[in-house]
């Protein structure tokens, strides 16, 4: 891609309307523009980094076995009145059509599937079954802030399970659970599973996956030990599993097991979140399939949850510096940056041209920075977009057959020939 093709609104400046460095990169860095409170528009450049935090989410949600479908946004109010929840309280986004029935933009799925399911399954042999989707939900949040934080509209991967029994709904949640951990270490994630009240959801078994922050909205209490397992990059389940943790509402200082000198106490980010249900949605429903001796079973329920859109934000918590954003390479919007030091200098355009069209033609993403702009300039909005490695060619180089590599994270850079340049950039 071509910077003079290129949608990249940067800006200079912080805005004032952002509180959170997250809010703010976003917004600099020409990722995302509000339309209204807590509903953005993601631009190019959001949307590319959007979607990569999708394609790790699926393909570990697909490793699990989980069955990727997608489900309406608006949703008959009358299938909330038979689960008996009414609606989602005052979060609750609601329509009418145009024959007078009432619609609701759907805050969360749980109806929704449990619909599908009981017309359509009829047989304990189909079960296990989970299925998850990445769509976009409403909740009108009494305060929208933090820029996609704490949106209204807002992308989440929700996936439902069902079981014939409830030895069946723990060992998915568990396969869950260590397949949450494994989707936000691959984005350079460090999240705690902390025990969690279940709020309208309901159910009775939880866990939220917390990463830590100052600027998170819960509070956590945690065993001192949790920060050498998430440290690890191959998370020890079964340990963690094992240690104290929990979100504010549900810590009990008088039963905690955990001694007071190893205790910690932090802020985090929720950006997901795992529920036992058992049969409460099934049951007030109506859904049930035979079982292996010929009787009726209600089948067991789980449902887990991924904040997508707030991911993005949450890297960017935990990945910049004050020069803009860090990405790390599986989320990167594009992973080099070329940049064209004298634009219109004919030795520096072939140099810049011919590493672009061989990293292109390599499969590795490229925003090539064609404008003519100062270096400065350019380098300000390389660091601000913060893409893994910079490739710089100027005059001085050129001639001496050298560009200038910069690893973006290390600050570390090269002066080396461009296919040493390229080799170092896909690995080799
Ligand atoms: P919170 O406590 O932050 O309001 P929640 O517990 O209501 O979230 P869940 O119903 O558990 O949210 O939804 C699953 C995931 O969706 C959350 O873990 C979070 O990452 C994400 N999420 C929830 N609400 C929002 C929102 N308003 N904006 C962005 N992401 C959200
Ligand atoms: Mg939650």
């Amino acid at each position: 891609m071509r910077s003079s093709r290129y949608f990249l609104p940067v800006l200079k400046e912080d805005p004032s309307e952002a509180q959170v460095v997250s809010h703010k990169l976003m917004l600099r860095a020409g990722m995302i523009r509000q339309l209204s409170a807590g509903n953005y528009n993601w631009l190019p450049l959001g949307l590319r980094v959007l979607r990569n935090i999708q394609q790790i989410i699926r393909e570990e949600m697909d490793r699990t076995g989980a069955l990727e479908l997608i489900m309406p946004t608006m949703q008959p109010i009358e299938l909330w009145q038979e689960s008996g929840r009414g609606g989602y309280g005052a979060e609750t986004l609601k329509a009418v059509d145009r024959h007078e029935r009432t619609l609701i933009y759907g805050p969360t799925h749980e109806e929704v599937i449990t619909d599908i399911f009981r017309k359509n399954v009829k047989s304990y042999r189909e079960l296990p079954l989970n299925m998850y989707q990445i769509q976009w939900k409403f909740r009108d949040e009494i305060r929208p802030r933090f820029g996609v934080m704490r949106g209204r509209e807002f992308l989440m991967k929700d996936s439902y399970s069902f079981h014939t029994d409830k030895a069946s709904a723990e060992e998915t949640y568990i396969n869950m659970y260590r397949a949450y951990l494994r989707i936000f270490s691959r984005m350079g994630l460090k999240a705690i599973p902390v025990q969690a009240d279940t709020g309208p959801i309901g159910g009775d078994l939880s866990h939220e996956f917390q990463v830590l922050a100052e600027t998170g909205e819960s509070a956590l209490y945690y065993d001192k030990a949790f920060e050498a397992l998430i440290a690890a990059d191959q998370p020890d389940v079964e340990a963690m599993r094992k240690l104290y943790s929990a979100a504010d509402e549900k810590h009990d200082a008088a039963n905690c097991p955990v001694k007071p000198e190893n205790l910690k106490q932090g802020r985090g980010i929720e950006v997901g979140h795992i529920f036992y249900l058992g049969t409460k949605y099934s049951a007030a429903m109506g859904a049930k399939v035979l079982g292996a001796d010929g009787k009726e079973v209600v089948p067991e329920m789980g449902c887990y949850g991924i904040g997508v859109s707030r991911l993005a934000g949450t890297i960017i918590e935990a990945s910049h510096d004050k020069s803009g954003i860090i990405w790390p390479e599986a989320v990167a919007p594009f992973k080099v940056g070329v940049v064209n030091l004298r634009q219109g200098d004919e030795a520096c355009d072939r140099a810049s041209e011919e590493m672009y069209k061989k990293l292109e033609t390599a499969g590795v993403t490229v925003l090539y920075d064609d404008r003519k702009e100062s270096a400065g300039a350019k380098f300000a909005t390389m660091d601000l977009i913060g893409l893994p490695w910079q490739a710089a060619f100027g005059p001085r180089g050129v001639t001496a057959g050298t560009v200038e590599l910069k690893n973006r994270k290390t600050g570390e850079k090269h002066e080396i020939s461009a296919e040493a340049a390229m080799n170092k950039i896909m690995g080799k």
